[in-house]
């Protein structure tokens, strides 16, 4: 059964666009990007000490069970040249995360979705508006769009 999943992508090591690039292609491979944002270039999150980020996001398409897409997305993050022992949210060339897949809620020790953090991400909601602004984000009640006005209302 075909799902549709919503992606963010972030690199903040090398030649970052190429990396970004070379994700989504790496994608293809068990499945189809159907849209993809404009890359975004934001300040880091977490850890302010490093270089920007260029974020994304993309609307993938694939018969993978969330579990078989993470693993497929950690192979893609590690053959980009990730440290996966590296501190977190500290530079990286590849970020991959899971956003959305419709209507789905899960909570493992391995996988939240929706990702717990999408609400309260510039770098995630300005991208993930862009392609898909009438997606709704489950247990918010509103639309992508919805959050992004929001956050940006609210002057953060
Ligand atoms: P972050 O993305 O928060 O900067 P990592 O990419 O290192 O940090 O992710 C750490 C772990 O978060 C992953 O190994 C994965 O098991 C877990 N995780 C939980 N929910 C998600 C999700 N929706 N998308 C991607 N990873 C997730
Ligand atoms: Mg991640």
């Amino acid at each position: 059964m075909m799902r549709t999943y919503h992606l963010s992508l972030g690199s903040n090591m090398g030649d970052r666009a190429s990396i970004l690039r070379s994700g989504l292609d790496r994608l293809k491979a068990v499945g189809q990007v159907r849209k993809v944002s404009a890359f975004y270039e934001t300040k880091p999150w977490g850890n302010p000490d490093q270089a920007d980020f260029l974020n994304a996001a993309a609307e993938f398409q694939t018969d993978l069970l969330p579990e078989g897409l993470l693993d497929t997305i950690k192979k893609i993050e590690m053959e980009a040249g990730r440290d996966l022992t590296a501190e977190r949210w500290g530079p990286r060339p590849l970020d991959i995360d899971i956003l959305l897949q419709g209507t789905l809620r899960l909570s493992t020790p391995r996988l939240t979705i929706p990702h717990p953090h999408l609400a309260d991400r510039d770098f995630v909601l300005a991208p993930l508006s862009e392609i898909a602004p009438e997606v709704e984000v489950p247990g918010t009640g509103k639309t992508a769009a919805e959050l992004w006005a929001g956050r940006q209302a609210s002057g953060r």
